[in-house]
């Protein structure tokens, strides 16, 4: 540079970067973790599929009936009030004789439908005619149609088709799936390792200081808690190194040594513009550090970087990613699920990283927007129509419980009431 003279651009006027583009930064390091564990299917809740799970059997595999009544042959029941004699008993677990014209066989849910049979008449549309020494007889009283309450082979599985793809993650319902074509295990992805800190003098753990008795300027530490919350929810491993000592060789060797067994270290607060702590430099001095500012709000600052270490897994990577989040509580809350949230489904290697902005109603005006996409804390009304928390500070960590979600907001974009806004549900990124 020719101009020696030139003072450097405030702080306050570093470009602001788009969240896209933070997002596909940190994804492009979001490569899939190394190893893969076998989970017992009980167990798999959460869990992220490493392999896709081909079926090797038809469900159902055999035609069956859909209700507790009578397989018949409809061609036998061309008239109501139809007389048939009941030749056979099928119950679900055992299979029935070819079905001879003329005759109904008694059946039940799941049972396997004999052959020549074309229809099962529902209980309730029978009457039973009982006889002694054999099964009876049958009166149809409504007239079946064809292929009516047969559940047929294959309709939910098709043999050798993809039942449950790599990287999706596992939901009850997908358990149950994957009981149905036969795996009492299931190849899932290792949980991601991470260790999170905090630092600010001012914080104070719950617990170890009444209400009362805290000192001016303190606050309580409630980072700390969702997002170890939040962390166990996507299934990850977590290690709480608490708040890091006031010394540059003491938060060296902490960071070194969590480095060493985690793939991601998540730290709240100390890096806003300007702000000097000790993380900052011995992050630095053990690998890299980035500072970002976002085009968001809340959530504007946001550190990432890099800490070599040995690899924790056969085939891994040597390295421990670094995410610094801000220290104000939306903030931070907002951070991990925009930023580190994908980024850990990136480590899982699932296919379903962010969660779709659903179109919903403004029941409100906001007029004057910001100039950087903002996440407004909004609750969906009784007349469907959603409703803004009446203060969107970083600090009010209310507006995230009262809040059943965030409406995703264009930067510069006023609002006015009945407008068509886009809203992501917390329970879409709690999942
Ligand atoms: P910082 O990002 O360190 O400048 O912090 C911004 C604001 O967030 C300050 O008001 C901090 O007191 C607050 N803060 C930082 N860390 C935490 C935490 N772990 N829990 C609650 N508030 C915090
Ligand atoms: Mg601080």
């Amino acid at each position: 540079m020719s101009d020696a003279t030139a003072a450097p651009a405030p702080a306050a006027r570093r470009p602001l970067m788009p969240l896209d583009d933070a997002l596909a930064r940190l994804m492009a390091q979001a490569q899939p973790l190394a190893g893969i564990e076998d989970c017992n299917t009980f167990d798999a809740d959460g869990r992220v599929l490493a392999r896709d799970l081909v079926a090797a059997l038809t469900v159902p595999p055999a035609d069956n009936s859909a209700m507790d009544g009578y397989a018949v042959r409809t061609a036998d029941c061309a008239a109501p009030g139809t007389v048939l004699r009941v030749a056979q008993r099928i119950p679900a677990g055992s299979t029935g004789e070819p079905l001879a014209a003329g005759t109904a066989a008694r059946i039940f849910t799941g049972a396997p439908i004999p052959p020549g049979a074309d229809a099962v008449v529902m209980q309730e549309d029978t009457e039973a005619l009982p006889e002694e020494g054999s099964l009876g007889r049958v009166r149809v009283t409504n007239l079946p149609q064809a292929g009516q309450w047969i559940r047929r082979a294959g309709e939910d599985v098709e043999r050798g088709s993809v039942v449950l793809a790599a990287g999706q993650r596992l939901t009850p319902q997908a358990l149950g799936l994957a009981a149905s074509i036969g795996f009492a295990s299931l190849p899932v992805r290792r949980r991601p390792r991470v260790a999170m800190l905090s630092t600010g003098d001012e914080l104070v753990m719950p617990g170890t200081i009444a209400p009362e008795a805290m000192p001016p300027g303190a606050i309580y530490n409630s980072n700390r808690f969702f997002l170890r919350a939040l962390l166990l929810r996507m299934g990850c491993e977590v290690q709480d190194l608490g708040l890091v000592p006031d010394r540059l060789e003491a938060t060296i060797d902490g960071l070194r040594a969590a480095a060493s067994q985690n793939d991601l270290i998540i730290t709240t607060g100390g890096v806003s513009v300007g702000e000097e702590d000790h993380v900052k430099a011995a992050v630095q001095s053990l690998g890299t550090l980035e500072h970002w500012a976002l085009a968001i709000k809340p959530g504007k600052p946001f550190a990432y970087g890099t800490i070599a270490r040995p690899a924790l897994e056969e085939g891994g990577r040597e390295l421990c990613h670094v995410c610094g989040l801000p220290g104000n509580p939306v903030s931070s809350f907002m951070t991990f699920l925009l930023l580190v949230r994908p980024f850990l489904m990136g480590l899982l290697g699932t296919t379903q990283a962010v969660p779709d902005a659903v179109q919903m109603t403004a029941g409100f005006d906001w007029p004057r927007p910001d100039r950087r996409r903002e996440f407004l804390r909004a609750r969906i009304g009784a007349d469907g129509r959603l409703a803004l928390f009446s203060n969107q500070s970083s600090g009010v960590l209310t507006s995230t419980v009262w809040g059943d979600g965030v409406i995703d907001n264009p930067g510069g974009q006023a609002i006015a009431v009945g407008d068509t806004v886009r809203f992501i549900p917390f329970s879409a990124w709690l999942a």
